[in-house]
């Protein structure tokens, strides 16, 4: 869809995936003037399609939108809209377990304009690609670095939305995390280097001594919707999930009386993805003998177990495509 400023969207439409044209000075291109959310459809074993909480992702795409200024979109229209593409895309639903479609939608600002100033025009679009599992064998943990130098997002930033610069400034860390065996960096906040924010492409979560704790959300990190459910799940189970500030001393003591039971990262791609090392400055922490904890996996099976229509959705959090 279309957005001009006094008419608003308009020319919904689905067309043939293929190269946009857009003006050279168009200030997505500048000033980062871009926002996006990530989602997956699900083939269940009877053949349905089911969604994961789209209206969180579209929730979602109207905070990080009014955080850009850029206007907000009618989140059950681009639901809808979302429905329709998916019955013309039917096809690209993958079969086979594990597998899914990943639906990316984005704005981004279309008007061509050199001076730093808030668009006038913007594009509104969905692609899709099928992705294989995140994990070919099995779930299993995956050794992050804890970031020192560089910072992804400060209080007052643009942390807490979806778009492209937070991305970018991410990109120098996750190179060197990768050239040394890392999967993912932690980033730690952008005062003090002190307090855990998150993971690359996940929220974090600990279990101390019984207790499991996430960091709370701060205008910095990416509220997500894996986190999210997380926390509902385990307070649909008794057992609730303290939101609060944590500090890599409070961690690293924590390691060293052995009462860091598990580490677990949340976001759509792996789900949850147990964290078997954490390097702080060269000091390496090993987490549960460096294997699967029980909270992860029990986690893990029970959110796959309700995006395929294995079990029960006790939180109603699916929507399930009606067959045309
Ligand atoms: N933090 C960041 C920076 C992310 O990119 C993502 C992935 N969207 C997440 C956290 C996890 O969010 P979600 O559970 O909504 O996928």
């Amino acid at each position: 869809a279309d957005y001009v400023k006094g008419t608003g969207w308009q020319n919904h439409r689905i067309v043939p995936y293929a190269p946009i044209s857009l003006d050279p000075a168009a200030i997505v291109f500048h000033y980062g003037q871009t926002v996006f959310e990530g989602l997956k459809a699900y083939r269940a074993k009877d053949d349905s399609i089911r969604l994961f909480r789209p209206e969180e992702n579209f929730k979602r795409l109207n905070r990080s939108l009014d955080r850009l200024c850029m206007p907000q979109v009618d989140e059950e229209k681009a639901i809808e809209g979302l429905l329709e593409l998916l019955k013309v895309e039917e096809e690209w639903v993958p079969k086979l377990e594990g597998n899914s479609l990943y639906i990316r939608p984005f704005v981004i600002a279309t008007e061509a304009f050199l001076g730093v100033a808030p668009a006038t025009t913007y594009q509104f679009y969905i692609i899709l690609s099928p992705v294989g599992s995140y994990y070919e064998e099995g779930i299993h943990p995956v050794k992050i670095l804890v970031e020192n130098e560089f910072v992804r997002a400060v209080k007052g930033g643009t942390g807490g939305a979806k778009t492209a610069g937070n991305y970018a400034s991410a990109l120098k860390a996750q190179e060197t995390a990768t050239a040394q065996g890392y999967s993912q960096v932690m980033w730690l906040d952008g005062v003090e280097r002190k307090y855990v924010e998150e993971v690359g492409s996940m929220n974090i979560f600990f279990k101390i001594d019984g207790e499991v704790i996430t960091p709370a959300v701060n205008g910095s990190i990416l509220e997500g919707i894996t986190r999210k459910s997380i926390i509902e799940l385990l307070a649909h189970w008794g057992t609730p999930v303290t939101e609060r500030k944590i500090s890599m001393e409070e961690l690293a003591a924590a390691h060293a009386s052995g009462k860091l039971e598990e580490v677990f990262g949340t976001g759509t791609a792996a789900v949850i993805s147990p964290v078997g090392e954490l390097n702080w400055n060269g000091k390496i922490m090993t987490v549960n003998e460096g294997k699967t904890g029980a909270l992860s996996k029990k986690l893990y099976d029970t959110l796959t177990k309700i995006q395929l229509g294995d079990e029960e959705d006790a939180l109603q959090w699916v929507t399930e495509l009606t067959p045309s």
